[in-house]
């Protein structure tokens, strides 16, 4: 009589694909009648499982689930960085139209040299938020496709 059966993991690797079992295993199966009735019967049990039909509903859960999102969006929603960037772009510009004289004098006043160490660093400044946020909103979105 044998004492040391086979775990239910090597008797199902069995099952499922022989040729991956070790030559001790496949050894043992050929002289356990024990290991072989529970290798007969797992054989059974996933033959009875691939035989089942495939799960699926009997209503159509797209139109369900498209019930339960909010309507389209209206055209404020839609284009609202749009109108926000449209809003902010007026703004410098009106802003520029009643400032022109100050800002006239303002760029005169500057020497070159102090105005490019101003202006590089702005620039250099917006650059660099601008592609933060643009990597923020990649890492957000990417984290958005896992759901
Ligand atoms: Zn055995």
């Amino acid at each position: 009589m044998i004492d040391n059966h086979l775990t239910d993991i090597e008797i199902q690797e069995y099952v499922l694909d022989a040729s991956q079992c070790t030559k001790v295993n496949l050894d043992h199966m050929q002289v356990c009648g024990h290991c072989r009735v529970k290798a007969t019967q797992y054989k059974r049990l996933f033959a009875g499982i691939e035989g089942q039909e495939q799960a699926a509903f009997d209503f159509d859960l797209a139109a369900l689930v498209m019930e339960k999102l909010p309507a389209n969006k209206n055209l404020w929603d839609t284009y609202f960085e749009w109108w926000l960037a449209g809003f902010v772009l007026l703004v410098f510009v009106i802003g520029g139209y009643f400032l022109r004289t100050d800002l006239k004098a303002l760029r005169s006043s500057l020497t070159p040299l102090i105005f490019l160490l101003i202006l590089i660093p702005v620039l250099a400044l917006l650059v660099f938020l601008g592609f933060d946020m643009y990597k923020a909103y990649q890492k957000k979105m990417k984290a958005l496709n896992f759901y």
